[in-house]
């Protein structure tokens, strides 16, 4: 089945009791069992229908052999979090989400696992930071807000030699994009607050793995941690992804258009952008993805005020968040990064000049028409 029949079609596509082609939101908490120990279901923590059927529908997605929802990707990314042990090390890529970084720093840390942080471009760097301890290795492609893109296939390998997971979270690409597990990754996840759930109005976390005893593992931790997705969310996610295909050729079309854009014009300094045959990781982009994505960041030139620049924005949302159907822009250095010092910011080459643009589904007209607006009030 191709990508966008999966969308529809795959996973659990309607009920079984029923035939009604949207799965019900089952809001039960037990099930009647007729013989103990032989019921599908027993309890929601464990499992419930409408959850199930998002769960097989990312793994489709996927192309994996297991999924599961949390109730963030937070959750997920904890969750995948807890298959190590006090004393494991783990490799993690160098611009991971904040938020990621806050769990690792702030609370796994406390639990006694350590951390080693890389570029994970540099495949010398990576190997070079494995111990004897080392159990995985962990990244982001492409990153945020810099947008740079790491060799999949070569970590998955190079974490294959060493008997190392690889994790990858993907939310940034979606699966529409690239699928990690093809490429030899270990565990996919992802935050669905973004591009899967795609409307700016559910908070989820899936993971999907490929083999099996993973897979095993994984369930038994979701069971055990219980940050399970509740089922009018796992409605609502599911909802939101049968048109991610469609959502993903607009915001494709849309981000080259405005990568066109900038790239003439005068006041904008650098773009950060897959898509640019400059950017220095444009060929491994080439090679793994299926379009650059939409997220695209620029730096004004040196003096220009960011914050400016983004009040006098329109159409385009000023707030957090990425992967929505409405284009949202924000200023790393005072907003999602805002908690990194700033020395160590602008080392990781975040300025103060940074915009992060999620490019929406808009009009393309219209969003060409709001930045220029923008560009003209800041000249003025
Ligand atoms: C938003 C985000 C997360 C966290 O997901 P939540 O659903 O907000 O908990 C993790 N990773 C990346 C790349 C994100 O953008």
């Amino acid at each position: 089945m191709e990508f966008d029949t999966k969308l529809i079609h795959g996973g659990i596509s309607e009920d079984e009791f029923t035939g009604a082609t949207s799965i019900p939101i089952y809001m039960a908490s037990t099930f009647h069992q007729n013989k103990i120990g032989e019921s599908k279901y027993e309890y929601s923590r464990s499992g419930n229908p409408t959850r199930e059927a998002v769960e097989k529908l990312i793994a489709d997605l996927e192309d994996g052999t297991a999924g599961f929802a949390f109730s963030s990707g937070s959750a997920a990314i904890n969750t995948v979090f807890s298959l190590f042990s006090v004393g494991d090390h783990i490799i993690v890529g160098n611009d991971v989400y904040g938020g990621t970084f806050r769990l690792i720093d702030a609370v796994l840390k406390r639990f006694g696992m350590t951390f080693t942080v890389v570029d994970t471009r540099d495949l010398q760097a990576v190997e070079q930071a494995i111990t004897p301890q080392t159990k995985a290795v962990y990244l982001e492609t492409p990153t945020n807000p810099l947008l740079r893109v790491t060799d999949i296939a070569a970590i998955a390998s190079l974490a294959k030699k060493h008997a190392l997971l690889s994790i990858i979270d993907n939310t940034f690409a979606s699966p529409y994009i690239q699928k990690p597990l093809n490429m030899g990754v270990d565990i996919v996840l992802h935050s669905a607050s973004k591009y899967l759930g795609g409307h700016s109005d559910v908070i989820a976390g899936l993971v999907v793995t490929k083999e099996p005893d993973l897979g095993e593992q994984i369930g038994y931790l979701q069971n055990a941690i219980g940050s399970i997705l509740a089922p009018q969310e796992s409605w609502l996610l599911q909802r939101g992804m049968k048109t991610l295909g469609l959502r993903m050729r607009a915001h494709l079309h849309n981000a080259e258009a405005i990568f066109d854009y900038l790239n003439q014009q005068p006041l904008v300094n650098k773009i950060y952008y897959p898509g640019d045959p400059e950017n220095a990781d444009y060929a491994i982009a080439k090679k793994q993805m299926n379009g650059f994505g939409a997220m695209i960041s620029f730096e004004l030139q040196p003096g220009l005020d960011p914050r400016l620049f983004v009040e006098k924005l329109q159409v385009i949302t000023l707030a957090e968040s990425l992967g929505a159907l409405e284009s949202l822009v924000e200023v790393p250095a005072i907003m999602t990064h805002g908690a990194i010092p700033r020395e160590t910011r602008l080392k990781n080459g975040i300025t103060d000049e940074l915009i992060r643009l999620s490019v929406g589904v808009e009009d393309i007209t219209d969003l060409l028409a709001d930045l220029a607006q923008a560009f003209q009030g800041i000249a003025e």
